[in-house]
């Protein structure tokens, strides 16, 4: 399936393209740099509604190993590993939506945070009558899988743009899982 008569039933999310998860920064993913340019391609093909989720932590997110939790401090909001990727275009993107911005809750999906409160990013979806969302974006095997879950768990036609996303693991369990669950992987 190609990225073709894209309509205004159809989104771009493009999830967290942040200096934090770009090689140098705190939490690199590797070659997440290689995104920005494909991305800002992708974006091209007539998407009216371009959502980026951007990481938001507060200073002391409990996913922090300074707090317990699993990965070195990143994207703490307003600092310049929080902020997107200069070399995405930003001009295009119509709404930003925030996550993980409850010190005490980790938010891997775009949609809601893991005791389940919503980013408005469903509300969001279904104001706009979209119907099917393409994601792309860092990293595959957290963020982005997590967020195509829980699209297809909204009923969005779910499409994932391989070629537009980085994993931390190697990408094959996650693209079977996704793949399972009812994403189409392109
Ligand atoms: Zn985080």
């Amino acid at each position: 399936m190609p990225i073709s008569h894209i309509g205004c039933d159809d989104a771009l999310l493009i999830i967290d393209l942040q200096n934090d998860f770009l090689p140098g920064g705190a939490l690199a993913v590797k070659n997440g740099h290689e995104l920005a340019p494909l991305i800002n391609d992708i974006i091209k093909r007539g998407f009216s509604t371009v959502i980026a989720s951007r990481d938001w932590h507060p200073p002391h997110h409990q996913s922090f190993s300074t707090q317990g939790g699993k990965w070195a401090q990143h994207c703490v909001a307003g600092t310049q590993g929080a902020e997107f990727d200069p070399h995405l275009n930003l001009t295009k993107i119509t709404h930003i939506i925030h996550k993980g911005t409850d010190p005490k809750c980790e938010s891997y999906s775009a949609f809601e945070d893991e005791n389940g409160r919503p980013t408005g990013l469903e509300a969001l979806l279904k104001a706009r009558s979209i119907k099917r969302v393409f994601l792309c974006g860092l990293a595959l095997d957290y963020c982005v899988k997590a967020t195509a879950l829980d699209a297809i768990k909204a009923k969005f036609d779910t499409v994932l743009l391989h070629d537009a996303t980085r994993s931390i693991h190697k990408p094959e369990l996650t693209l079977n899982d996704l793949q399972k669950k009812g994403v189409k992987i392109i």
